[in-house]
């Protein structure tokens, strides 16, 4: 089974060691650590720091992108190969472009807590990725599945409604 990367900074970058004064000696058996953005106090366990972090509502964004929250838990039930990647961001993008959703929109905090909740290892695109790379992909796709529909008819009425 895969541990994971040593993540040594997550400790003393995003909480701080709960001082054994501030715990109950007979309660807690392991060492705990306070999150440094909601003081919550957490089992001072890399998984279970981790999965604070991917839960926590305080935890700044632009931090969330640089920071390896992959637990060893999520590393069996929740990989993300790049082809599921790249698969997911196809049809997320379809969905902005079918509805007219603004592409600032993905960048939307409470759309970032629902993608990580229901996927935790999948980082959405960015606004840039939605209005280029995603969107000439849509384009070159659509033209292509049409072009194929189109030779494969045998004639076609064009009828103006103006
Ligand atoms: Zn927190």
């Amino acid at each position: 089974m895969s541990r994971g990367r040593p993540s040594s900074n997550i400790r003393t970058d995003h909480f701080y060691l709960v001082e054994e004064e501030n715990t109950n000696a007979n309660k807690y058996s392991t060492l705990r650590q306070m999150c440094k953005y909601c003081n919550k106090d957490v089992v001072d366990l890399i998984d279970r720091l981790k999965d604070h972090l991917n839960k926590c509502s305080f935890f700044p964004y632009e931090l969330q992108e640089s920071t390896d929250l992959t637990t060893s838990k999520s590393h069996r039930n929740n990989n993300m190969s790049q082809n599921d990647k790249v698969i997911l961001d196809q049809k997320l993008a379809q969905f902005f472009y079918s509805a007219g959703i603004p592409f600032s929109a993905i960048e939307n905090l409470y759309w970032i807590d629902f993608i990580h909740t229901i996927r935790p290892s999948y980082n959405s695109p960015n606004h840039q990725q939605l209005a280029n790379k995603l969107l000439d992909d849509a384009y070159s796709q659509e033209r292509k599945y049409l072009e194929n529909r189109l030779e494969n008819i045998n004639n076609i009425s064009l009828v103006s409604d103006r």
